[in-house]
């Protein structure tokens, strides 16, 4: 399988496929890929509640374990309206991939449930939660499966299924969760841990090009919880972050936006950055969103949804490093058109490991009862991230495989070993 054979290809294919070829260079034996293909367990669940109305209504859910060979299954939960029993298995395997790349004692899971959370009170999303929780429940734990925040989650829904799981245990157990308010024994950092690892793993690359960000012209979709915490990390180090685009549109400044006036003009109630003032808008709506791939810059980073860079986008980049924020933000076309362009990719299952990283750094504190200071957490993410970046690195100089491939070789030799390692039961 090449990749160029990826072309139109759904998000679980290509992560299958992606898998699959990394077997075939890997040589693996005695049908082990089957074996790290095929998710441990997936789980569906019916989710019936209450309306605020007293109506009953009814969502469905998911859990996938995809793989639990080397510790504990770990991956966030999504509440979306276009998430579905596919995606939520191409991302639970994605998070196997990242969790080996990254060389922490943890597996790959994922979550979601179909509904969009901007159509339900607050409520409603609480019985929503805790309903799923209690579906999952018999899955969930310290040592079997550790839910986080994904896209449509935050830390009061960690905070629930927290309690939710506690409850039924009959006590407190944080670390069922990660991604918690900080009074619930969540870990300081994780906020912007995300967004660090992104700036990092550009940097890191940089590097071993001979350059750094100073100076270096940055193009971001997505200014939420990746998006704007790259953008300002990346400008501390000197960076111009020249374009923004987020559901609201695009806006561009070739002399760098000021982040200040755009996060004050947030808590100001600006819902989108077109709405901030700031830059000029180049293009409105969700669909000017993709403008900002198309602006003169140094460095993309696309940290919104998936499939954001199809061929259209990809064929009108200017930059020369994409440094991928989201899950799956390129389209396997768009893949192929990188390569011909000579644009170097550094690929999810690194680039934003930096989010899971931080996550196991809670679970850590969680099972020490410890707290650690916001300065110590970031300097151990960096660690762990430059860390996963040199063997990264190393390998792909070494097999000089494409970055993306590289990236999934490792994974997969990694899952693969640890499997050798066990042994197959009985
Ligand atoms: P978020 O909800 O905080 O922010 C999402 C941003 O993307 C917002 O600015 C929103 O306006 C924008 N956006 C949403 N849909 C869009 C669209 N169709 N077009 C253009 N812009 C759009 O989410 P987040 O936590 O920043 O996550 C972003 C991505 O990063 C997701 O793919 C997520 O899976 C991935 N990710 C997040 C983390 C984390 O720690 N939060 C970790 C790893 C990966």
């Amino acid at each position: 399988m090449t990749t160029a054979s990826y072309k139109n290809y759904s998000a679980l294919e290509a992560a299958e496929l992606r898998v699959r070829e990394a077997g075939e260079w890997l040589k693996l034996e005695d049908g082990l890929i089957e074996t790290i293909v095929a998710p441990r367990r997936i789980i569906e669940v019916a989710i019936p509640f209450r309306r605020d109305d007293g109506s009953r209504d009814q969502l469905t859910g998911w859990r996938v374990h995809h793989n639990t060979t080397r510790g504990p299954a770990k991956g966030g939960i999504r509440y979306h309206h276009e998430v579905n029993r596919e995606e939520v298995i191409a991302l639970a395997m994605g998070m196997s991939l990242k969790t080996a790349i990254a060389n922490l004692p943890l597996g790959g899971a994922k979550g979601g449930v179909c509904f969009n959370p901007k159509d339900y009170s607050i409520g409603e999303i609480e019985r929503i939660t805790r309903r799923y929780v209690s579906e999952i429940s018999s899955f969930l734990g310290p040592d079997k499966d550790v839910p986080a925040p994904d896209v449509g989650t935050n830390s009061q829904i960690m905070a629930w299924i927290m309690d939710q799981y506690s409850t039924g245990v009959g006590h407190a157990t944080p670390g069922v969760v990660t991604g918690k308010p900080i009074e619930l024994g969540g870990s300081l950092g994780r906020e912007s841990a995300t967004g660090r690892g992104v700036v990092e793993a550009a940097a890191l690359m940089l590097g071993k090009m001979g350059a750094s960000l100073q100076g270096k012209k940055i193009a971001i979709q997505g200014y939420g919880q990746v998006g704007s915490w790259a953008a300002r990390l990346a400008a501390a180090r000197g960076a111009l972050i020249v374009g923004l685009s987020d559901v609201g549109g695009t806006i561009h400044s070739a002399a760098g936006l000021d982040l200040v006036a755009i996060d004050k003009a947030f808590r100001e109630g600006a819902r989108s950055v077109c709405d901030t003032g700031v830059g000029d808008v180049v293009a409105r709506g969700v669909a000017g969103s993709t403008a900002v791939f198309a602006l003169d810059c140094d460095i993309v980073m696309p940290c919104a949804l998936g499939d954001a860079v199809g061929e259209e986008e990809a064929n009108n980049m200017k930059a020369k490093l994409v440094v991928e924020g989201a899950n799956g933000p390129l389209t396997p076309t768009a893949d192929l058109i990188m390569a011909e362009k000579g644009i170097i990719v550094i690929p999810d299952v690194y680039a934003n490991a930096g989010g899971v990283t931080c996550s196991y750094l809670e679970q850590c504190q969680n099972f020490a009862h410890l707290t650690w200071d916001e300065d110590e957490v970031n300097a151990r993410v960096i660690d762990l991230m430059r860390a996963a970046f040199e063997r990264f690195y190393a390998f792909a100089q070494e097999s000089k495989l494409p970055n993306r491939l590289a990236a999934s070789v490792l994974g997969v030799k990694t899952i693969a070993d640890a499997h050798r390692m066990r042994g197959l039961h009985p």
